[in-house]
């Protein structure tokens, strides 16, 4: 009999509001860290969703002046 491969649990921690794996007892990320440091662990991805963001639009920015820059190509 064969078990499938049970997808990986995770729950999330209430204090550094990270993803951590079920078998674990407490949280993998805040563990053993001070209120502060677990307030810039936060920020720290904060800041890092914030700049995949900014990326995001950086690209869409461009995508736009090449599908302009075709469209004036094109039309001359
Ligand atoms: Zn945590």
């Amino acid at each position: 009999m064969i078990i499938p491969p049970r997808l990986r649990r995770v729950k999330k921690c209430e204090r550094c509001e990270l993803l951590f794996s079920y078998n674990e007892m407490s949280c993998t990320h805040c563990k053993g860290l001070s209120e502060q440091q677990v307030v810039a662990l936060k920020q720290k991805y904060a800041d890092e969703h914030e700049g995949n963001a900014n990326l995001g639009k950086l690209f869409f920015i461009i995508a736009m002046l090449l599908l302009l820059a075709l469209f004036i190509i094109n039309s001359g």
